[in-house]
């Protein structure tokens, strides 16, 4: 969050806009499940276009960046990708 005036207005635009997206969306979805699937479309659309490596598996957000190297990551498998950690936890309990 940011601590400048300017940074405050900048958090409020996007607060403001993010309120407004969803409210949207669960308008248009009054079902919980199609809401779910519609907000995972977006999420996944949003890291696809993001600097941050989405998850192999299920497509959310991971807290790295494309161009993080590999060797500081954390839940990273060679030859499969980069998982989120709930996706890791599953994989290696398998
Ligand atoms: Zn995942």
């Amino acid at each position: 969050m940011g601590t400048t005036k300017e940074e405050k207005e900048v958090d409020k635009f996007w607060y403001d806009t993010l309120v407004e997206f969803l409210s949207d969306l669960s308008k248009k979805h009054p079902n919980d499940a199609d809401l779910g699937a519609a907000v995972r479309k977006y999420l996944f659309i949003a890291t696809k276009a993001s600097d941050y490596e989405p998850c192999v598996m299920c497509g959310e957000a991971t807290p790295y960046r494309k161009s993080d190297n590999i060797d500081i990551r954390m839940n990273y498998v060679e030859g499969a990708g980069q998982l989120c950690e709930g996706c890791y936890n599953n994989h290696t309990n398998i």
